[in-house]
């Protein structure tokens, strides 16, 4: 017998998108089970550096921010949700400051703002650049204080759903592989971003966007998966985030030459031009032969002119993390950075209430996702810096609000033992095979490709050859075998079920790449490099179809702005 937990609401993910929904709906009196496969405080929201957007300031408004957002998302972004994210941005900020998260001040007091890429004021409040880690333990400690029942070291791998409602989700707990059904009238999905696809990456560990594929598999769509967020500036080598924040206390970018490139690409605004412009720019010097002298594939990011006292006030984290990876203190000379995958635009498909989208036109029922997993979409075809944090610390909560209002209208669908088989089956099928294929081998050749055929550049030929890549792949995947069989913290079974994973939301990203024929955003094909509005000012939907994926476009919300050339 698997053992049944019911409760009023599941929500899979402790980041701040799951713990602000959850900490809604236990104060509410509602019965809450969030399952996590880290403990709540080592989801990647902790390692978020640079700063959380509001429109603060006098010289501000919620308008801007709006127009900001739009802009930055290359006209893509569905403009209700990005006004609702927008006008709830100050109250946010207040919410969590009241619960106590400690954040940077001015002189006078007042939450100190820096200024971000493609941002017309200084928006992002900060604390120091720990801020994902002080939003993050602040809500964890409002969920502890509100009992929340948090369950840590379990492994979610199949949702329970029949005709468009879900009821719950399988796991197993990762110590011993214990299976259990937790059977829900509401399940929320919060599980992160996906960039572990790729080989240099900023995401933790644990950023393989198993939400994604478990409900593609169950035939439910994913949303503009082929825009993936390129961050300038990664570590040399290891892609280990050197937060924007470098960028917005004054940080520079130089090419081998000496010449301050942004100059050519963004005169305007220079360093602080949109992740997309900042990243093509590094590339286009390293491709070109202006590289480091040190190293051809980066450049430099020199931070000495702020001096030691405003690097550490500011920027404390940073210097420690440049110094360990890369033996380089950024005070006394320039780091070595390049561009590195760093967030999945893309997601589940969700309204702006937080219900998943079963296709374009109709909804799942008790079905819910928010966070970087999710797309409603405020970050269309490019996200701005410090509006993530934003997305899914408001989002988190309005939709924990939303189920609270749907709850008394959803019943209880019972789960049955053997709601559980499909799991167990995969489970049994990766510790039993007994193949010659290694995980680690078929990762490391899946984030290669996705790497040098579908990264910052991009074009038809590379990314079918890709495909193809990713077809073997996922026959070779078949063909695996693990040398852990036990039962006991076996993470070698969860890599493999993360890389299958991993090898099925991938595949979402070649195929929207391939079939958008023109340049928006994070998303640019040397081959078409215009935007093209005409044919591609629509969302992709698209789903998963055995080794195929089926695509359908859909409408953008376009309400106060009208599509302009972006230019910076
Ligand atoms: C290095 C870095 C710096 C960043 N800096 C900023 C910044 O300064 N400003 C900004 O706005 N944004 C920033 N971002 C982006 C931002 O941090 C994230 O988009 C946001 O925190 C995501 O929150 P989340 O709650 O959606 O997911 P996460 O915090 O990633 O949490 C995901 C949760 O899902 C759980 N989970 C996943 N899969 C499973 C499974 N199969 N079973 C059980 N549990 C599962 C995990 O255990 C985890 O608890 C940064 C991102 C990175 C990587």
């Amino acid at each position: 017998m698997i053992p049944v937990y019911v409760s009023d609401v599941v929500i899979v993910g402790a980041g701040l998108a799951g713990l602000a929904a959850a900490r809604e709906l236990t104060k509410a009196g509602k019965k809450v089970t969030v399952l996590t496969k880290l403990h709540p405080l080592r989801s990647h929201s902790g390692a978020a550096q640079g700063g959380i957007n509001a429109a603060l300031a006098d010289d501000d408004d919620v308008e801007l921010h709006m127009f900001d957002t739009v802009k930055g998302s290359d006209y893509l972004a569905d403009q209700d949700a990005v006004e609702l994210m927008c006008s709830k941005a100050p109250e946010t900020i207040r919410w969590i400051e009241r619960m106590g998260a400690v954040f940077s001040r001015k002189e006078d007091g007042r939450i100190a703002q820096r200024p971000f890429g493609g941002q017309s004021r200084p928006r992002a409040c900060f604390a120091k650049d720990r801020t994902g880690l002080t939003l993050l333990q602040t809500i964890y400690e409002q969920c502890v204080r509100e009992n929340v029942l948090m369950l840590d070291e379990w492994y979610v791998g199949d949702l329970l759903y029949e005709n468009g409602k879900a009821y719950g989700v399988v796991a197993y707990n990762i110590r011993d592989l214990t299976p259990a059904i937790f059977n829900a009238k509401a399940v929320m999905f919060a599980t992160g971003g996906y960039a572990r696809a790729f080989k240099i990456n900023s995401n933790a560990h644990a950023n393989t966007g198993d939400g994604l594929s478990i409900l593609a598999r169950r035939g439910l769509p994913l949303e503009d998966m082929e825009f993936v967020q390129f961050h300038p500036t990664g570590l040399a080598g290891s892609g280990i985030l050197m937060s924007e924040a470098a960028r917005g206390e004054g940080g520079r970018l130089y090419n081998s030459k000496g010449e301050r490139f942004m100059e050519k690409y963004a005169p305007e605004k220079m360093e602080l031009a949109p992740r997309d412009v900042v990243s093509r720019a590094i590339m286009k010097e390293i491709i070109e032969g202006r590289g480091a002298k040190e190293d051809p594939f980066a450049v430099y990011l020199d931070l000495t002119h702020l001096g030691e006292k405003k690097i550490n006030e500011r920027l404390p984290e940073l210097r420690d993390l440049a110094l360990t990876f890369l033996g380089r203190d950024m005070v006394k000379e320039p780091i070595l950075i390049s561009a590195t995958a760093h967030y999945s635009m893309g997601g589940i498909p969700v309204d702006i209430n937080g219900h998943v989208r079963k296709n374009p036109n109709e909804l799942t029922q008790g079905l819910y996702a928010a966070g970087e997993c999710a797309c409603v979409s405020v970050h269309g075809a490019n996200r701005l810096g410090a509006n993530s944090l934003l997305e899914a610390l408001f989002y988190g909560r309005w939709t924990g609000a939303n189920i609270l209002k749907d709850l008394d209208n959803l019943d209880l669908k019972e789960a049955k033992n053997e709601d559980a088989q499909k799991l167990l089956d995969e489970i049994n099928t990766i510790l039993n095979n007994n193949g010659n294929e290694r995980v680690s081998n078929i990762r490391e050749e899946l984030q290669e490709t996705m790497s040098t055929k579908v990264g910052v550049f991009r074009e038809e030929k590379t990314m079918i050859e890709a495909r193809e890549k990713l077809l073997e792949l996922r026959e070779r995947f078949k063909n695996i075998k693990l040398d852990d069989k036990s039962n006991a913290y076996n993470t070698d079974l969860q890599e493999a079920i993360e890389l299958g994973h991993m090898l099925d939301y991938a595949l979402f990203i070649v195929e929207g790449a391939i079939n958008r024929k023109e340049s928006r955003g994070a998303h640019f094909r040397e081959d078409y490099p215009k935007r093209d509005d005409e044919n591609f000012l629509k969302h992709t939907f698209a789903y998963l179809n055995e080794n195929k994926i089926d695509i359908e476009y859909s409408d953008v919300k376009i309400t106060k702005f009208e599509p302009q050339e972006r230019k910076y």
